[in-house]
């Protein structure tokens, strides 16, 4: 199944004024951007609706406010980034209200080919809940409602879904529209082999994950701190590592999944092991390499071994789709972060078409300094997530199809 969504490049704009859902959850520190990759990646949605001479109204939410408006969950510092590097004035509708008398007249001033941007969306109640009155605040503000927050799309928000109950006339932006074609055909229709690597802290966290993608690739890697319970449920002692032991039952099963549908599924043969997790976590730390059958009772597992970086590189070598989610160890302790360096390593080097999930694969990458040398990066980990569950996302399914 292909997503064929309306795109901001079916859309006449001209007069027109559009609402971009964007995601602008950017991090703070007192006050200053930290990283603006996430208003980087909004730019060519933004750009062509001023080109097209669109009225460009902006929308995102930042931070967690618990109870309304909080000066340090305030957009003001992306309007100002935003400026400069759009090399172009955004006028900030500072208003508590969002949708206040500020912001409908900052609207209401408006040129073709001007942009605003609303104050963080979630300094209304009703945003998280998706109630009204604020998502028909929100429309009466525009004509064309476009969503290119894909870092949100997993939520059903008032500013991600409530929105369209109001406008019907609605698209994608660019960046979703990467997403969609990135991580929908990678698990849709990816071209074979096609390898998924699952790693990160918790079997839990990614239980639909795991069966979706037994479904859907060829091959199953499995690293990281879930890669024990796995362990555990073949019979091994995993010593301290981290393990569910209410989810060792899931694990047999989807073992004897892999076995019924055919797929290979991967799981570490050996693993580097410490007498204990890194405190703080970037300390030095001595470490052994046992293989897999040997972790002794004592020892903590917190990265996956030599043989199992081979094991995982060989597996990707001939892949023509990879999907990558979650590091294979404590990769933020340099001892500890040489499986994921491995791994991110031969999806660099391979040819085949490498998506990594969002969250800290992403960050896990973007650290190591392979982020040029892979096809996509997700700009959302809980909504690629979701995606890779095979869960149909509101913040899509509420725009036009074509
Ligand atoms: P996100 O959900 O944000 O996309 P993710 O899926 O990439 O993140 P998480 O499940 O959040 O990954 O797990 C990442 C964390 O798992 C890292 O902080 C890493 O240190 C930790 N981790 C990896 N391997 C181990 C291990 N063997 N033991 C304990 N923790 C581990």
């Amino acid at each position: 199944m292909k997503l064929n969504k309306v795109t901001v490049d079916d859309l006449n704009v001209k007069g027109k004024r559009v609402l971009v859902r964007c995601d602008f959850n950017v991090p703070l520190k007192d006050g200053v951007i930290t990283n603006d990759n996430r208003i980087t990646a909004a730019l060519p949605t933004i750009k062509k609706l001023i080109a097209d001479g669109g009225k460009v109204i902006l929308c995102s939410h930042l931070g967690k406010p618990k109870n309304g408006p909080e000066e340090k969950f305030s957009l003001a510092p992306v309007a100002v980034r935003l400026s400069e590097l759009l090399g172009k004035e955004v006028v900030f509708a500072n208003d508590d209200e969002v949708v206040g008398e500020n912001a409908k007249k900052a609207v209401a001033e408006m040129n073709d080919g001007d942009v605003v941007l609303l104050q963080n969306t979630r300094f209304r109640k009703e945003e998280t809940k998706n109630l009204e009155p604020f998502s028909s605040e929100l429309a009466s503000l525009a004509d064309i409602f476009v969503m290119d927050a894909f870092g949100s799309a997993h939520r059903a928000h008032c500013s991600t879904a409530g929105v369209t109950d109001h406008i019907k006339n609605t698209a994608v932006g660019y960046l979703m529209q990467k997403e969609i074609d990135y991580l929908g055909n990678a698990v849709e229709n990816p071209v074979r082999p096609f390898v998924a690597i699952l790693g990160g802290a918790k079997v839990a966290d990614k239980l639909n994950v795991i069966s979706n993608l037994l479904e859907k690739c060829d091959t199953l890697i499995i690293g990281g701190g879930m890669a024990y319970t796995f362990l555990k449920a073949q019979g091994k002692e995993v010593g301290l590592s981290l393990v569910d032991d209410t989810k060792i039952d899931y694990c047999k099963e989807m073992m004897e999944k892999a076995e019924k549908l055919g797929k290979k599924l991967l799981l570490p043969i050996d693993t580097t092991i410490a007498a204990g997790f890194p405190d703080p976590i970037d300390a030095p730390i001595d470490v052994k390499v046992v293989d897999a059958n040997n972790i002794p009772a004592d020892m903590e597992g917190l990265d996956i071994g030599t043989k199992t970086q081979e094991l995982f590189a060989d597996a990707v070598k001939n892949a023509k789709t990879v999907v990558w989610n979650g590091p294979m160890g404590v990769f933020e302790n340099p001892t500890l972060a040489k499986g994921t360096i491995a791994v991110a390593k031969a999806l660099a080097e391979t040819d085949a078409t490498t998506i990594i999930g969002g969250g800290d694969s992403a960050a896990a990458v973007i650290q190591l300094g392979f982020a040029d040398k892979m096809s996509h990066i997700s700009t959302g980990g809980g909504a690629s997530l979701e995606y890779l569950e095979g869960k149909t996302l509101p913040g899509i399914a509420v725009i036009a199809d074509k």
